[in-house]
């Protein structure tokens, strides 16, 4: 390809409204241009790189024995009833009625396609035999995100891989699941990523049942857990921590005092108006569990951690008690709610770190009043401690004898132990050996492909533009001539491009009539991994320049073979991947 005959439509500015990295220079490099909120129109640049991402994935997908499909964007919404996702998604499904003659018509776009693909295995599918089976496809996804931001990392219409795999036992889940796991990591290693595979939250199955493949970046809108000498790592609903020791300081037990603290109901108010820390003082939530309300203590600068409570009250469901219920139960309004002396007996549930406290602060159950010297045990009982909060920097790791550390990463990868909640919900059976009517176990695995794109740029750039490693570069190589109004320069320039395009290398010549820090910076922007220089004075020497984006110092090549010698280049680099390797930032 020719610049002058494509459109990169470059800019110097920043663009407004861009705020991290990846999304400036995908808008700068124009790779993207942005249609509305949350919808972007790929320009040939970008294009290129996400056709390639999905290739990537396509091969990866394909190598474990996977199928394609194609399902439709286009989907009933009386598939999404039949689960219960209408409600479960709530705004985030876009979905809408047409007309046909004289009926409507209800639908939605599928914003994944667990639904569909359990619809189409419940009528093909009906054997132990037919199993197991991985089916996938490469498709837009639709979902009315909230928050539609960060460029392509997060919008309302993406590009995802989802694949689902249906197994006749758990067991036999297992190895599908671990398959598309390793395929995760290949695919993730090849487009030159650094990668986490973190343990997540996991659903009916359990277990080792569900792993998110986060990219380390500073702008990532998730958090992960990571040990760095053992490696553990899990998302922030899932993180566990170490066992704790009192780290505080362990004074005397003192007489429990009634102070007063006049409007003062958050952590931060109180903590001011009686000169205390937040560690010094105890968070008392109230939740509503499936048996009613319970009580939730956590240290004043510790976060709960919903899931951990879920799990530790054996709830199926759980939410924050609303106002009344808090005045009905604590015999105060919100703010004021403390384990000593609650008006009803509800179970008390607390954070392990919290029994390590003495002389805490917490509320007193009565309007704008606290008390201070509270003494776990001495003054209120817990009926259940346990690991009830989000892990944070410097917890002790579950697994080792190290510390963790607090990490902002973007999911890209997702796998998922199903178990067989959409197998029952749309009746797709098989019959075993034994002729037993049992459900399909299922298993699902998404990618977000653009988030391939936006999560690379984001964590391989300068200050000039994007990195590209070759495997996801628009194209490998740029050929510059420096001056096209010089004939010799310029012939040789389309010799080495014919040649090089000729050889299979991705190539674009940048022909335009520019001068020549116009196309240097342009170059760095794009980031193309190779680019070559071809100058009057090199050429009387019998020379080109060469210089790879993440090297500083560019290197002079005979003319003589530099077709053969930059041909090789690239191949080994495709293969490999080692030079680009080491620019790659330590996770
Ligand atoms: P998130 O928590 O970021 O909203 P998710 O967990 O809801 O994502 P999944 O349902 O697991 O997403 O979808 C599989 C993959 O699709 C994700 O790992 C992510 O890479 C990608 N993805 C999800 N939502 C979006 C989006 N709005 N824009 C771009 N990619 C997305
Ligand atoms: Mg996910």
């Amino acid at each position: 390809m020719r610049w002058t005959q494509t459109l990169i439509p470059t800019m110097k500015e920043t663009p407004e409204g861009a705020e991290i990295p990846s999304h400036v220079l995908m808008l700068r490099a124009g790779l993207i241009h942005q249609v509305m909120a949350g919808a972007y129109t790929y320009l040939p640049l970008g294009r290129r790189a996400l056709n390639k991402a999905e290739q990537i994935v396509r091969e990866e997908m394909d190598r474990t024995g996977a199928v394609e499909i194609l399902m439709s964007a286009l989907t009933p919404i009386s598939l999404w009833e039949q689960t219960g996702r209408v409600e479960a998604f709530g705004d985030v499904l876009i979905q809408f009625a047409v007309r046909r003659q004289n009926r409507k018509v209800q639908m939605a776009l599928g914003p994944t396609h667990e639904e569909v693909v359990t619809d189409l295995v419940a009528k093909f599918i009906s054997s132990y035999r037919q199993m197991p089976i991985t089916l996938y496809q490469i498709q837009t996804k639709f979902r009315n995100e909230e928050r539609p931001r960060f460029g392509v990392l997060r919008t309302s219409e993406f590009l995802m891989k989802d694949a689902y795999s249906f197994d006749v036992s758990v067991e036999s889940l297992g190895k599908s699941y671990k398959k598309m796991y390793a395929a995760y990591c290949r695919i993730f290693a090849r487009c030159g990523l650094k990668y986490l595979a973190v343990e997540a939250e996991s659903g009916p199955i359990g277990g080792d049942a569900s792993h998110e493949f986060m990219i380390v970046a500073e702008n990532g809108e998730d958090s992960i857990i990571h040990c760095k000498d053992c490696g553990y790592a899990a998302n922030l609903e899932k993180a566990e921590i170490g066992a704790r020791s009192g780290s505080l300081s362990r004074g005397l037990p003192q007489e429990i005092e009634q102070v007063a603290t006049p409007g003062a109901t958050t952590i931060e108010q109180v903590s001011r108006f009686l000169k205390c820390k937040p560690e010094e003082m105890i968070k008392t939530l109230v939740y509503v569990a499936d048996a009613g309300p319970i009580a939730v203590l956590v240290r004043g600068d510790h976060e709960a951690n919903e899931n951990k409570i879920r799990r530790a009250a054996k709830a199926q469901k759980l939410a924050l008690a609303d106002p009344a219920t808090i005045q009905r139960v604590t015999g105060a309004p919100v703010g004021f709610a403390g384990p000593v002396g609650l008006r009803e007996k509800i179970p008390v549930y607390a954070d392990r770190d919290v029994e390590f406290m003495i002389n805490a602060v917490t509320g007193a159950n009565q309007a704008d009043t606290h008390l201070k010297g509270v003494n776990p045990g001495r003054d209120f009982q817990i009926d259940c401690a346990a690991d009830l909060r989000n892990a944070r920097s410097g917890d002790p790791c579950p697994r080792c004898s190290s510390r963790v550390a607090l990490r902002h990463a973007i999911e890209v990868g997702h796998v998922f132990k199903l178990g067989t909640k959409y197998s029952e919900a749309l009746n797709a059976r098989f019959l075993d050996a034994q002729e037993q009517l049992r459900p399909i176990i299922m298993g699902c695995y998404g990618i977000g492909v653009n988030r391939i794109i936006a999560g690379l740029i984001e964590t391989s750039n300068d200050a000039q533009g994007i990195i590209w490693p070759v495997a996801l570069a628009p194209y490998e190589v740029v050929v510059a001539p420096i001056n096209v109004a010089d004939a010799p320069s310029r012939e040789a320039a389309e010799r080495i491009y014919d040649a090089l395009a000729a050889a299979g290398i991705d190539v674009l010549l940048d022909d335009r009539d520019v001068r020549a820090g116009v196309k240097f910076k342009d170059a760095d922007l794009v980031g193309f991994p190779l680019r070559v220089v071809i100058g009057d004075r090199g050429l009387k020497q019998g020379q080109i320049e060469i210089k790879w984006r993440w090297e500083e110092k560019p290197q002079m090549i005979p003319l003589e073979g530099a077709v053969a010698a930059i041909a090789d280049l690239i191949r080994q680099e495709r293969a490999s991947g080692a030079r680009f390797a080491p620019q790659k930032k330590s996770v």
